[in-house]
């Protein structure tokens, strides 16, 4: 596990420690060295020191095992080399850090599909997410008009959230033209918009859907997806109360990527 003492590293160590097939090996971080990860989080001893040797990790485990698999729950700055290694060493990564961006991305994709190595990257892990993007889907057959607006505690490196950049990344799949200009009542000419506030419309994104990011203490990650049609809207949203929500899908995303060969990105691809 890489990020082991972050918010989602934790979570991740218990749900794995609590699954009974598995066993967690190895715990990567940049504190408290040389402790027991399961003394730390209160799990009692699981006999795992807590290390910033995530090569001397990898090493390790190739020579251990075939089926080793590194679960990456860090920075933007630090997975692409984190992947990189874990690719490098056969061990299979599950990446859950958004923020890589789409090179980034096409460049571990490359390397993984060469080398064979199952590789799972997924910008959101809980499953009621993949529901509302599928229903997303749905809707965009019906309406043509759709904003995203994505909240998130204020400690997220990355603006918009990858899950807000897939949800609009997987509309602009349908091929539709999202957003059309609308057209001034009584003319022909387009309503001209104008900021007053730089950004007050959003950041645009591929299909021309608008993203919208919110920063704010109190709030894990939350996202709406807003449909407008003439006399009506359909906001479609979902909350993550508790990172426990990403854990299932961790899980299952540790027990699919032993199954792939090269790199799968987005949760929905390995669900059955
Ligand atoms: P966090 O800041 O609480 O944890 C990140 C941890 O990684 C920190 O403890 C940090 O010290 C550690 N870290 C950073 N670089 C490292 C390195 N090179 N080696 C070892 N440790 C390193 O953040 P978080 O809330 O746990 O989120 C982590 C990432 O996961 C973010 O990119 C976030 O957007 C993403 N995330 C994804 C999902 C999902 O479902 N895919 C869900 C929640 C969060």
């Amino acid at each position: 596990m890489v990020g082991a003492l972050g918010k989602m590293g934790r979570e991740v160590v218990r749900a794995v420690a609590q699954t009974p097939d598995m066993k967690l090996v190895g715990a990567v971080a940049r504190s408290q060295l040389g402790s027991d990860i399961g003394e730390v989080l209160g799990l009692g001893s699981l006999g795992v020191e807590i290390t910033d040797d995530l090569s001397g990790q990898l090493l390790r485990l190739s020579q251990r095992s075939s089926r080793g698999v590194m679960v990456d729950f860090t920075h933007p700055r630090s997975a692409f080399e984190h992947v990189r290694s874990a690719i490098a060493f056969g061990v299979r990564p599950v990446v859950g850090t958004t923020g890589l961006t789409p090179e980034q991305v096409e460049r571990l994709r490359d390397l993984a599909d060469k080398s064979g190595v199952g590789c799972l990257i997924a910008p959101n892990f809980a499953i009621g997410m993949i529901l509302l993007q599928q229903m997303a889907l749905q809707a965009a057959q019906y309406f043509d008009h759709v904003e995203i607006i994505e909240l998130h505690h204020n400690r997220k490196a990355d603006a918009p959230s990858g899950t807000a950049l897939q949800t609009a990344q997987r509309l602009g799949q349908l091929g539709k033209a999202f957003n059309p200009p609308v057209r001034d009542s009584g003319t022909e000419s387009s309503v001209e918009e104008k900021e007053l506030i730089p950004g007050a419309r959003g950041g645009i994104s591929g299909p021309n859907i608008p993203i919208h990011s919110v920063r704010l203490p109190g709030l894990i990650a939350h996202q709406e997806v807003i449909f407008g049609g003439m006399g009506q809207t359909l906001t479609l949203r979902h909350d993550t109360t508790d990172r426990i929500a990403f854990m299932p899908g961790v899980i299952l995303g540790i027990r699919k990527v032993l199954q792939l060969q090269g790199l799968v990105y987005g949760l929905e691809q390995v669900l059955s």
